[in-house]
């Protein structure tokens, strides 16, 4: 078998990465335009550790990543401790946001808790590169784009199961499925 033939059948990051195609699709934030009461609600109706940031639904440009203890945290105090927050108050990300109308209640601005470089790989890279990332890196998760669109998401949880299918399966399969 030619080193390029075995390239061919490896599995690769797009394989493993959650969504899967009949399953939810994946649960991004976008920097702005959301109200702090859809980002509330977000993180009632799943339990992600985590969350992308894209620039909007429409471009899926990824932004950066947060993680969901410091989003409820975060949200937590404003709601507490910053004066005029309410349930439609707007949640930004960016750095610098255009000025807020005067009758509009202030926004919770929450860059400060973005991790503006996610470990990134793109649908084409094979899990063995990825595995490898994980281990060398210590990561907890690794988000997958293509041509820049945030595409989706694995975890260290996701990497350990795959390792596992790939372990319970006979050699020959291994090679050349
Ligand atoms: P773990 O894999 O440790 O349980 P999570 O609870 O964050 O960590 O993820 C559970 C599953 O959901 C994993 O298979 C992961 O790939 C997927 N997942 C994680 N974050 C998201 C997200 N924001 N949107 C959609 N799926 C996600």
């Amino acid at each position: 078998l030619e080193a390029k033939e075995e390239f061919r059948h490896k599995t690769l990051a797009t394989d493993v990465m959650r969504p899967r195609r009949s399953g939810p699709p994946l649960s991004v934030l976008t920097q702005s335009g959301m109200t702090v009461e859809e980002v509330e609600r977000l993180i009632i109706d799943t339990t992600y550790s985590g969350f992308p940031v894209v620039i909007s639904h429409q471009c899926q440009r990824l932004v950066g990543f947060v993680l969901r203890r410091d989003l409820v945290i975060s949200l937590e105090n404003a709601r507490r401790h910053q004066e005029g927050v309410v349930s439609v108050s707007a949640v930004l990300f960016s750095e610098c946001d255009l000025p807020a109308s005067p009758n509009t209640p202030p926004a919770v601005k929450l860059h400060s808790i973005l991790d503006l470089s996610p470990f990134t790989v793109t649908v084409h890279t094979p899990m063995e590169i990825v595995v490898d990332i994980f281990r060398k890196l210590g990561l907890r998760q690794c988000l997958v784009t293509q041509n820049g669109r945030m595409l989706g998401i694995i975890t260290k949880k996701d990497v350990l199961k795959h390792m596992a299918q790939m372990a319970n399966r006979d050699p020959d399969s291994i090679l050349f499925n």
